[in-house]
C-alpha cells in the first residue's frame, strides 16, 4: 500500500502534544503556575471550579506580555526562555519547550489577558480549540491572567478520563503544594469552588513547610544542609517516628524543579532503611542543587524525570547527607520529642525472620565472626541479685542529687529509676519519664558490632565447585563488564563465556546457600538503573539484624544498675540509636504533663 507522507497541520500537532503535557487539570495548573514563576511573579493566585473541569484561572503580577508576544506565545515552539542550542545544556527556567500554551489552547477555551508594566493597557486574546477568535484591548493590572474553560471539550476520549471534581481538586492541591514548597519567596493562593484551600505568605522554607504540611509534620522534621563537591543537598528530613505509608511525602527538587526520580528516591530510602520499618516512608523536603550541565531535565514533556551525568555520585552524596544526619539522631537529645508507639512491632519481627534469612542465619552462624563475646555478657553471680534492691541502693542518692551519669551521651545522661517487668528500663530525663526497651537496645548494639566486624573482614568469596553459567540480556551483560570491579568487591567472580553469557566462578560466602543468581541479577538491575548497588549490603544487613536479634537476651531479664549503665553507655556509642535494626523504637517518652493529665491533676500539680 502506498502511503503518502505529509506534515501534520499545526493544530493537530498541538493536540497530539497536549496528550503528553496536559493529562488532567492539575497538569494545566502546573504549566500555568510555572510560567508565572518564570515571569518573576511575587504573587500568584489559582482558582478552579469543579476540580478544574469547568474552569482554571491563574493570575500573576509577573513581567506580562505585549500583544505581539502574547500572540506568539500561543504558537507552537514559541518560547522566550531558550535562544540557542547552548541554552538547552544549562536550563535555568521551569519551562523551555514552548509547548504548554498552544497545547492547552488546542484542547480548551482559553483567555489570555496580559499587560506589561510599562504599557498603559493590556490585551485579551480568546482562543477556542486552538483557533484565535478575538484580540482586544483590556484594562488590567500589570501581569498575566490565563483562564482555561471546558478543558478537553473537543477531545471526548480525554474528557472521559477525568475523575470526580474532588479528586481533580486534590491533584491540583498536591501539585500546588509541591510548587509552593519550592518558592517560599512567592505568595500563593489556592481557591477551589470559591472556598480558600490555602494562602501562603512570603517566608522561609520552614514557615512554608509548616503552613502547607501542618505543624505536626514540621515538628517532626530536622534541617539538613550539606555540600559535597558541586552538589548541595538542603532542606528537611523526618525523624524516624514521623513516617508515612506512601512516597507521596517525598518532596524532592533538582535545581528548584520538583522531580520524582528513581535515583534520588532510592538514595533517600536507602539512608532510612535501618531506621524505618518496611513499607514505611519518610517525609522529606529536599533540594538538590547540581550544576545545570550535569543534569538533563529534557527527558520527558512533564519534566518530572531527569538524567544525571554521574548518577552514582549524585546517589551517594544524597544518601550520605541523609544518613549522616540519621546516624547522629540529634533529636534524641531534645527533650521535646513526642512519645513513640510500638504498634507494629510484632509484624516487623515476623517479617524480619522470613525463612530465607533464617536459613542464612544457620549457615552464617558457623563463621568465625559469631565467636565474638556476647554483646551483653551473662552477669557474674554477684550482680544477679534482684534488681529492685540494687537499684534502690545505687540509683536513689543519684536521682536525689539530680546528677546525670557522666557518660557524655544522651543515654548516659538519663537518670536510671529502675526496671519494669524485667523488660523495660525506667529513666528520668528532666521531667519526662523515659522507658527503654532493653531488647531493642541490645539488638541495636549487637547489630552495630556485627556491622563493624563485617566491615573489617570484608566479603569472603566462596569458589563454586561447579562453575555455573548465567544468561544475561545485552544491557545486563554490558553492565557486568562495566562494573566488573564492583561485582568483584561484592564477592562475585565472573568470567565472560561468549555472547551475553557469563560464568559464575565464585560467590559471596554469606550468600552461597541462597539463590545467588537472583541476587546477582538484582544487583545488576540496580547497577543499570542507579549506577550503584545495595542489594548485597541490604541482604547482609538483614542477616545481621536477624543475628543481632538472636544473639541478645529476649524476653524478660533482670539487670543490675551496672548492667543498665553499661547498656546506656553502649547505646551512646551506637549509631542510629533511636531504633532497633528492624526499625522499632528503642525508647518512649512520657512528659510529666501527660502523666498529670492521666491522673486528672491540674498543671500546677495540686492534688
Ligand atoms: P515555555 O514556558 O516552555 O517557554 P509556554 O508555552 O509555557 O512555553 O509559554 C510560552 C511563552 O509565553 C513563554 O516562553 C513566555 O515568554 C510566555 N509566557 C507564558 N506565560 C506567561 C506569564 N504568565 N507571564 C509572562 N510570560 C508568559
Ligand atoms: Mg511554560
Amino acid at each position: 500500500m502506498a502511503t503518502r507522507i505529509r506534515i501534520l497541520p499545526e493544530q493537530l500537532a498541538n493536540k497530539i502534544a497536549a496528550g503528553e503535557v496536559v493529562e488532567r487539570p492539575a497538569a494545566v495548573v502546573k504549566e500555568l503556575v510555572e510560567n508565572s514563576l518564570d515571569a518573576g511573579a511575587q504573587e500568584i493566585s489559582v482558582e478552579i471550579e469543579t476540580g478544574g473541569k469547568k474552569s482554571i484561572r491563574v493570575s500573576d503580577d509577573g513581567c506580562g506580555l505585549s500583544r505581539e508576544e502574547a500572540l506568539l506565545a500561543l504558537e507552537r515552539h514559541a518560547t522566550s526562555k531558550l535562544a540557542s542550542d547552548a541554552d538547552l545544556a544549562a536550563i535555568a527556567t521551569l519551562g523551555f519547550r514552548g509547548e504548554a500554551l498552544p497545547s492547552i489552547a488546542s484542547v480548551s477555551r482559553l483567555t489570555l489577558a496580559s499587560r506589561e508594566r510599562e504599557s498603559v493597557e493590556g490585551s485579551e486574546i480568546y482562543v477556542e480549540g486552538g483557533k484565535i477568535v478575538s484580540v482586544k484591548a483590556h484594562g488590567m493590572a500589570a501581569g498575566t491572567a490565563i483562564e482555561v474553560r471546558n478543558l478537553f471539550f473537543n477531545t471526548p476520549a480525554r474528557l472521559k478520563f477525568m475523575r470526580s471534581a474532588e479528586t481533580e481538586a486534590g491533584h491540583v492541591g498536591e501539585l500546588l503544594t509541591r510548587l509552593a514548597l519550592s518558592r517560599p519567596d512567592v505568595r500563593m493562593t489556592y481557591i477551589s469552588d470559591r472556598r480558600s484551600q490555602f494562602r501562603v505568605l512570603q517566608g522561609n522554607l520552614s514557615d512554608r513547610v509548616s503552613s502547607l504540611l501542618g505543624s505536626d509534620v514540621s515538628q517532626g522534621l530536622w534541617p539538613l544542609e550539606t555540600t559535597e563537591g558541586s552538589i548541595t543537598v538542603r532542606g528537611f528530613i523526618s525523624r524516624p517516628e514521623l513516617s508515612r505509608s506512601t512516597t507521596t511525602y517525598l518532596y524532592t527538587y533538582i535545581n528548584g524543579r520538583f522531580i520524582r526520580d528513581r535515583v534520588v528516591q532510592h538514595a533517600i530510602l536507602q539512608a532510612y532503611r535501618g531506621v524505618l520499618e518496611r513499607g514505611r516512608y519518610p517525609v522529606v523536603v529536599l533540594f538538590m542543587d547540581i550544576p545545570p550541565e550535569e543534569v538533563d531535565v529534557n527527558v520527558h514533556p512533564t519534566k518530572h524525570e531527569v538524567r544525571f551525568r554521574e548518577q552514582g555520585r549524585v546517589h551517594d552524596v544524597i544518601q550520605a547527607a541523609v544518613e549522616n544526619l540519621l546516624r547522629t539522631s540529634p533529636w534524641t537529645v531534645r527533650a521535646a520529642a513526642a512519645s513513640l508507639t510500638v504498634a507494629s512491632a510484632d509484624r516487623q519481627l515476623r517479617e524480619a525472620r522470613d525463612t530465607g534469612v533464617r536459613e542464612a542465619l544457620a549457615r552464617y552462624a558457623a563463621l568465625p565472626v559469631r565467636e565474638q563475646p556476647s554483646v551483653f555478657p551473662v552477669p557474674p553471680a554477684t550482680s544477679s541479685r534482684s534488681f529492685s534492691s540494687s537499684v534502690a541502693q545505687a540509683a536513689a542518692p543519684e536521682s536525689m542529687a539530680g546528677l546525670p551519669d557522666n557518660g557524655g551521651g544522651y543515654y548516659s545522661s538519663l537518670t536510671v529509676l529502675g526496671q519494669f517487668n524485667a523488660m523495660y528500663i525506667l529513666c528520668q530525663d528532666g521531667t519526662d519519664l523515659v522507658l527503654i526497651d532493653q531488647h531493642a537496645a541490645h539488638e541495636r548494639i549487637a547489630f552495630q558490632q556485627l556491622k563493624a566486624q563485617f566491615g573489617q573482614t570484608g566479603v569472603e568469596v566462596q569458589g563454586l565447585l561447579f562453575p555455573e553459567t548465567i544468561e544475561l540480556t545485552f544491557a545486563e551483560s554490558a553492565c557486568v563488564k562495566e562494573f566488573a570491579d564492583t561485582l568483584e568487591k561484592l564477592g562475585f567472580e565472573l568470567e565472560a563465556f561468549g555472547g551475553t553469557t557469563s560464568v559464575i566462578k565464585g560467590v559471596p560466602r554469606m550468600f552461597a546457600h541462597l539463590d545467588y543468581q537472583r541476587m546477582l541479577r538484582d544487583i545488576v538491575a540496580e547497577l543499570l538503573q542507579i549506577g550503584r548497588s545495595h542489594a548485597a549490603v541490604e541482604l547482609a544487613d538483614d542477616l545481621m539484624a536477624c543475628m543481632a536479634c538472636h544473639s541478645v537476651v529476649r524476653g524478660s531479664r533482670s539487670l543490675s544498675v551496672e548492667e543498665i549503665r553499661s547498656l546506656l553507655r553502649q547505646m551512646d556509642q551506637a549509631e542510629f540509636a533511636a531504633t532497633c535494626p528492624h526499625g522499632r523504637p528503642v525508647l518512649c517518652r512520657f512528659p510529666l504533663g501527660d502523666i498529670e493529665r492521666m491522673f486528672k491533676r491540674s498543671k500546677s500539680g495540686n492534688p
